[in-house]
């Protein structure tokens, strides 16, 4: 680490927040990015396999973002909502053409903590009732409201709640009490759960907010049709799907656009949250909801930010760009072939429980070697490992014990083969010291 470097996590730590985790011992100062690579304060590249936090979905510096971003800044950089721009509204329609969900309207802001805060203010008010169902293990932001319905211990810093929620299973599977199931059998019992949370509540659930994959808590994936089946028990008490596409959404999982059509038999979800990786980097989220759930507030409810010209431009080109790349076929592709690879370096270590994922959204699951315990110091070691190789990663799951895989999904071949032996290197050496 430089002398520059270390004086500015000594300036980081002296005026920022104590809970503001970094990653790494020797923090990473970035300073610039291109494709799938960063730079930091030193010269070192770095393959990024995390994306920034899943932001940078397309790539570093895309050309298109820049140019669309550099033109908008030129001409005007905020409008406020009570004015017109041509890019937000054309976003909207694009996005509301997109979501699936018929007679669709969009509310534009900077966060998907905003957006689902935005979500369950429509839901509760439309449903008239401030009870929410949530996932075990998942994670929705970090505003009050959002914390109140992150299933995920480790990142819901307050037990303090304006809304009463419920934790249903079904998110995360592999470590719960019906992991040994089929699916077809985990499903039902999942429902039987869900039933059983429904009989437990007074009546007027406003709505079940799930991550169709679930990111901070390790990339999980519920078996296909969960949601549909879950719906169909929803919809007998006219309770709403929320469906909190931050990290699921735009193609990342490969197989779908949005995680939701992975249980599509029941058609789209009442409300959808989007962020991250829309912007490719610029703060931009928003909420999708059918007009009369939408609709339902009386009181003005702007968001300054939110729909700023500046991020709608910069949604738009991105938008384009990975439509016209098809960049969800080349997150099948190469994500299907990147789980490959990393399952057969996986077969000889032990430190590997078990690797999972959908598309670009691929989890590592690390365990102390010849145990079943999770090892959170096993994904240091790995990030620590990683980074001296010149690969950058990213950790989550319940105690940080699973390593998160999601480069931008412009990702070649070659860079996920590069990255893979990479992984692999700092895996082996995590094992050796370990043992
Ligand atoms: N929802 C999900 C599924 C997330 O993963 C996140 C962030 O990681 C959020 C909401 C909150 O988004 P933001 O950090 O933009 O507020």
């Amino acid at each position: 680490m430089t002398h520059d470097t270390g004086s500015l996590h000594a300036r980081h730590r002296a005026v920022m927040p104590s809970w503001l985790s970094l990653y790494y011992a020797q923090p990473l100062e970035l300073t610039h990015g291109e494709g799938r690579h960063v730079w930091d304060a030193e010269g070192n590249r770095y393959l990024d396999f995390f994306g920034g936090i899943l932001t940078t979905m397309t790539a570093h510096a895309l050309p298109e973002v820049t140019k669309a971003v550099g033109e908008q800044a030129g001409r005007i950089l905020h409008t406020s909502t009570l004015y017109l721009s041509r890019p937000m509204v054309e976003l909207a329609e694009r996005i509301a053409a997109l979501s699936g969900i018929p007679d669709a309207r969009v509310f534009f802001t900077t966060s998907g903590t905003e957006a689902n805060d935005a979500a369950l203010l429509l839901a509760t008010t439309h449903r008239r009732s401030n009870q929410v169902l949530a996932m075990r293990n998942s994670y929705h932001g970090r505003s009050f409201s959002t914390v109140a319905i992150t299933g995920n211990q480790s990142w819901s810093p307050t037990s303090l709640s304006p809304l009463q929620t419920l934790y249903v299973h079904g998110g995360v599977r592999s470590r719960g009490p019906y992991a040994d199931l089929g699916d077809p059998e985990y499903i039902a019992a999942c429902v039987a759960d869900l039933e059983d949370m429904l009989q437990q509540t007074a009546g007027g659930v406003a709505a079940l907010i799930a991550e169709p994959v679930q990111g901070v808590g390790g990339f999980t994936a519920p078996p296909d049709g969960l949601y549909a089946a879950f719906r169909e028990v929803l919809a007998r008490e006219g309770i709403l799907w929320i469906s909190d596409e931050v990290q699921t959404g735009w193609g990342r999982t490969g197989d779908h656009f949005w995680g939701w059509q992975a249980h599509a038999e029941s058609g789209p979800p009442d409300l959808l949250t989007f962020a991250k990786g829309i912007g490719n980097g610029m703060s931009l989220g928003g909420v999708v909801a059918r007009a009369e759930i939408m609709n339902c507030l009386s009181a003005n409810s702007i968001s300054t930010f939110g729909g700023s010209p500046i991020t709608m431009a910069a949604g738009l080109a991105n938008l384009n760009y990975l439509l016209e790349h098809d960049l969800q076929g080349n997150a099948r592709r190469v994500g299907g072939l990147l789980i490959e690879r990393l399952r057969a370096v996986a077969a000889g270590l032990d430190v590997v429980r078990e690797i999972r994922g959908r598309g670009l959204m691929i989890g590592i699951e690390l365990v102390r070697p010849g145990t079943d315990e999770p090892s959170p110091e096993a994904a240091t070691l790995v990030l620590e490992a990683a980074r001296e190789r010149g690969l950058l990663v990213g950790k989550g799951g319940q105690g940080g014990a699973v390593l998160r895989i999601a480069p931008p999904l412009t990702l070649t071949v070659a860079e996920a083969e590069q990255g893979a032996e990479l992984l692999a290197d700092a895996l082996r050496q995590t094992q050796r010291q370990l043992a």
